[in-house]
């Protein structure tokens, strides 16, 4: 990538703009804290959605327009759910809804638990009269049967367990203290699972776990039942958000920022993806306060449905298909705040090449890596470009303390950090920035090339899946 000296200095205004007087923290504040939890198409999602609308024309952008796509359904909790053991004693269970479950029937449900070490298609074949009538309980045990082939395997197994005859299914996938986490289950579009889906805490599945091996030995059953009622409207249209900083010059070329603007409700998604939502808005707002005027056109796209299955973003590249040649970079911010270490390159030698023309500016700011490492290829919104062959990135944070509060309770604002943040959004800034304005852009990849990029990043099984699953 080729910068001018005038470039240079526009990326060292830009920079300190975001780390000095830079607005991410406080936008996360409002999504986190005055907004709340955005469950796609929830009126929280809506009342995000305006906000940002009002944001960026508060701040001057161009072209600022709601962009819609159906989705079979939106769901929310309508009431706690309220759960507990029966046998071998009565005991309260810290159990939720998992998302996209329909709600259980009046008066809930209840039944014997049966525990499914293996989820693979010839194993739930096997167990097929025990799963009859049952509460079916997996966890992350049994995911790992079947989830290296992807997703959408895992959604058949659940899939086929309500087909079976399950009562219900429990997945016993929650964390420490009893917490839920949520995945959602909705068969990767937006649709709602077959039978009712509990999320219970790890104390609480450990606990059935151990009865049930006990159970088998002294041939008592482990019994519980729950019940919860959620808020489910089918064949909605959820709206994406889109803005641009025109170009001065007329190509047509644009970069595209990008984040999702939804979020699981346990927390209020102020790491999951309120901090990438606000780094999307405020690299816009420093452009624009900084007096910049990029070469090419920089638009600012939030979008829903990331949590179900990368909906949004998917249904964006699709709308956008005739124009996507016209991309020359994506820059997505979807690990939450922790300080950045650079980018994912997803294996492009030709992204990471680029990206040195800048890796002064960005080691001031300790962001100067690049990493190939591919395994979260298909867990946010850049896949939807990269398939198509545009060059695309996802800001490299590390992950630690993230991955304890992601999808659950404790996803909330007071544990981001500022300066954390600022460094995040500096370096999506500045990086999208020299992108907009270098000399020279990357070529797209033909689809040839991204099946060999996808395979070296050990990422093409997951592709093939949502593939085999329509998803894409
Ligand atoms: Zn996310």
């Amino acid at each position: 990538m080729t910068l001018s000296p005038e470039t240079q200095s526009s990326l060292i205004r830009l920079g300190g703009q975001m780390m000095l007087a830079g607005k991410a923290y406080e936008y996360d504040r409002e999504l986190a804290d005055e907004i709340g939890p955005r469950l796609t198409g929830s009126a929280n999602y809506v009342r995000a959605t305006d906000w940002a609308v009002a944001e960026f024309t508060r701040l001057g952008l161009s072209n600022v327009h709601k962009e819609g796509w159906k989705i079979p359904a939106t769901w929310e909790p309508e009431t706690l759910a309220t759960a507990r053991m029966i046998l071998p004693h009565e005991q309260r269970l810290h159990l939720e809804s998992e998302g996209w479950s329909p709600s259980t029937p009046d008066g809930g449900v209840r039944g014997s638990v049966l525990y499914l070490a293996d989820l693979r298609a010839e194993s739930l074949k096997a167990a097929a009269g025990q799963i009859k009538g049952a509460i079916v309980l997996v966890d992350n045990a049994s995911f790992n049967t079947v989830i290296s082939k992807g997703f959408g395997v895992l959604f058949d197994a659940l899939d086929q367990v309500g087909k079976d005859g399950a009562k219900a299914i429990i997945l016993g996938i929650g964390t420490t203290n009893d917490a839920p986490s949520m995945i959602g289950v909705t068969n990767f579009v937006g649709s709602i699972a077959n039978v009712p889906v509990g999320n219970l805490g790890k104390e609480d599945t450990l606990l059935l776990k151990r009865l049930l091996e006990r159970g088998a030995v002294e041939h008592s059953p482990v019994e519980v039942e729950f019940s919860f009622k959620n808020r489910i409207h089918k064949n909605v249209t959820v709206n994406n958000v889109v803005a641009e900083i025109p170009g001065t010059d007329a190509s047509g070329d644009y970069v595209l920022i990008g984040g999702h603007l939804d979020s699981w409700h346990p927390g209020t998604g102020a790491q999951d993806n309120g901090t990438g939502a606000a780094t999307v808005v405020a690299v816009a707002e420093a452009i624009k306060a900084s007096g910049l005027k990029p070469k090419r056109t920089i638009r600012f796209v939030l979008f829903g449905g990331e949590e179900e299955g990368t909906i949004g973003s998917i249904r964006y590249a699709q709308q956008h298909a005739g124009e996507l040649s016209k991309c020359v970079g994506v820059f997505v911010t979807d690990t939450g705040a922790q300080a950045p270490k650079g980018w994912y390159d997803f294996g492009r030698a030709d992204e990471s090449d680029a990206l040195n023309a800048i890796k002064p500016l960005l080691d001031s700011l300790g962001a100067g890596g690049v990493t190939t490492d591919g395994e979260y290829t298909f867990e946010t919104d850049e896949s939807a470009f990269l398939i198509k062959g545009v060059p695309a990135f996802v800001l490299w944070t590390p992950v630690d303390k993230y991955i304890q509060i992601h999808h659950k309770p404790s996803d909330t604002f007071d544990k981001v950090n500022q300066r954390d943040l600022n460094l995040g959004a500096a370096t999506v800034g500045v990086t999208a920035y020299a992108f907009a304005d270098a000399g020279n852009t990357l070529k797209h990849y033909s689809a040839k090339e991204v099946e060999d990029q996808l395979k070296a990043v050990n990422a093409y099984t997951e592709y093939q899946d949502m593939v085999a699953h329509k998803v894409l």
